[in-house]
């Protein structure tokens, strides 16, 4: 007895809004039920230090039909609370949502509807996104770069409210890598992908979970983790200022047998020497991001640790990693 529609959804510290939740997701997907969606409801809690834990059991006793509770020993962040929610899931479509409200639950309909008329990925476009004027800014900016230099079109990549076909999750589930971004990971899998429109809204209760620093890293992870074009990049900038380099030394050493010797423009060669310095320290890190995936991914380690999963007996167990 599968259900047709599994939500996946990650949570973090949410215990101040995690009841409105339930009071909007649940009728929300009732109502798609009695359209005759039959509907499932995995919680993964990302090692919350809060009460989150406590709640969404309480929930998984409430609905324990319907509800299903994966619990991490520790914080593995957003994206790995996804894929654990993926792989135990069992329904053909799989939509993913954030627990803080800023996704309607009301709009999983038109993404199942979406689904249903043959797309195996349903993106979506924040109407009129609600967050602080920086982040809007740019996440647009890093939205327009990532498409230079990744073939994957996301018009609005931070936004997770978006629906996968069951062939979609199941490579997803094959994968092992490490630090991913799904939706990116989604999208190079899927055959026939488009996306829609919705509302957007504040958060509800709680704040965001993310800093400057880990929007920076996620950033990276999607750079680096979709595309090795910023190496193919930086070495043909390594080309390009070696060649100028070159032809710099050898300006200088013309005009060392013309002129003689000359301390004029010294600080002109410290300047170039201080921005070269600059590139190439810029050249290493970049180097390191791939160098740290590579680390990562030949260790080889569980990228998470569920500790329990609550479910009704009489599902299997799924295979977790
Ligand atoms: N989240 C998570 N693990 C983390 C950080 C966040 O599971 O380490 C969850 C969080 O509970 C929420 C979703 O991911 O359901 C998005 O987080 P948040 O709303 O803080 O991000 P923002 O909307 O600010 O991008
Ligand atoms: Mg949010």
């Amino acid at each position: 007895m599968k259900p047709e529609l599994s939500v996946v959804i990650p949570v973090y510290n949410e215990e101040a809004g995690l009841a409105k939740l339930f009071e909007r997701l649940y009728p929300a997907l009732d109502t798609l039920a009695a359209r005759g969606v039959s509907y499932e409801v995995v919680f993964v809690n990302d090692g919350s230090r809060d009460n989150t834990a406590v709640i969404l059991s309480d929930q998984f006793r409430l609905r324990p039909d319907v509800t299903r509770v994966v619990l991490f020993n520790g914080n593995y962040g957003q994206h790995m609370a996804i894929l654990a929610g993926f792989e135990a899931t069992r329904g053909d479509i799989v939509v993913t949502l954030d627990a803080d409200l800023q996704n309607p639950p009301e709009e999983i309909g038109a993404l199942v509807d979406k689904m249903r008329e043959g797309y195996d990925y349903v993106g979506s476009i924040r109407r009129k996104r609600q967050d602080s004027a920086w982040r809007t800014y740019a996440s647009k900016a890093m939205n327009r770069f990532r498409e230079k230099i990744t073939r994957i079109k996301i018009t609005d990549q931070g936004n997770m409210l978006r629906a996968y076909g069951r062939n979609v999750i199941d490579l997803i589930n094959q994968c092992s890598e490490v630090n991913t971004f799904v939706p990116a990971l989604a999208y190079t899998f899927s055959r026939k992908p488009t996306e829609i429109i919705v509302e957007h809204e504040e958060r509800s209760a709680g704040e965001s979970k993310y800093s400057i620093y880990s929007l920076i890293r996620l950033n990276f992870d999607l750079m680096t983790g979709f595309s090795i074009m910023p190496l193919q990049w930086f070495s043909m900038l390594g080309m390009i200022l070696s060649v100028l380099s070159g032809g710099l030394v050898g300006l200088l050493l013309i005009r060392r047998f013309i002129f003689g010797a000359e301390a004029e423009g010294l600080f002109t060669l410290f300047a170039i020497a201080f921005f070269m310095m600059g590139v190439i320290l810029f050249g290493i890190g970049l180097l390191g991001e791939y160098v740290g995936r590579i680390y990562q991914q030949v260790r080889g380690r569980p990228r998470y640790v569920v500790q329990t999963i609550l479910q009704d007996v009489s599902i299997d167990q799924p295979q977790s990693d």
